[in-house]
């Protein structure tokens, strides 16, 4: 395990669930008791009906990239960050999407629709990072 050297998530009262199901790499994510929304933001509020119960739900950790781009800058003091780098937007066969990495594969290769998989990155005691790979790649 590495010291973590990238920017550190904040994990606060209604993100910590998230991170603790991500550090037993389990991906999960709070379902509206309203309206049965699943959230892909961790606010008080549904977005949707603005009701403040939601359950936990632990997903398949399979998608599809939705958007992509691959950055050539370092915008954030890092000493472990390298450039180039993909950043992408996953959209979760539940529905949500999330923004991500794509691990595993050289950047130039990511595709829109490419079916993906969680890939969880320890990094700290507390913290793993949640990333994808594509399904039909070895990482
Ligand atoms: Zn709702």
């Amino acid at each position: 395990m590495s010291e973590l050297k990238t920017l550190q998530p904040v994990v606060d009262a209604l993100s910590r669930p998230f991170w603790q199901a991500a550090r037993a790499h389990h991906l999960v994510l709070p379902r509206c008791e309203g309206c049965q929304t699943l959230r892909a933001h961790f606010e008080r509020w549904c977005a949707v009906c603005g009701d403040e119960h939601f359950q936990w739900e632990r997903l398949s950790g399979r998608g599809k990239v939705w958007s992509h781009c691959i950055f050539h800058r370092i915008y954030f003091p890092s000493s472990d960050l390298k450039v180039p780098y993909n950043v992408a937007v996953v959209a979760l066969e539940e529905g949500p999407r999330l923004i991500s990495n794509i691990v595993g594969i050289d950047s130039q290769f990511i595709e829109i629709d490419m079916p993906v998989i969680v890939h969880f990155e320890d990094m700290t005691e507390e913290i793993s990072l949640v990333k994808f790979k594509p399904l039909h790649f070895s990482v």
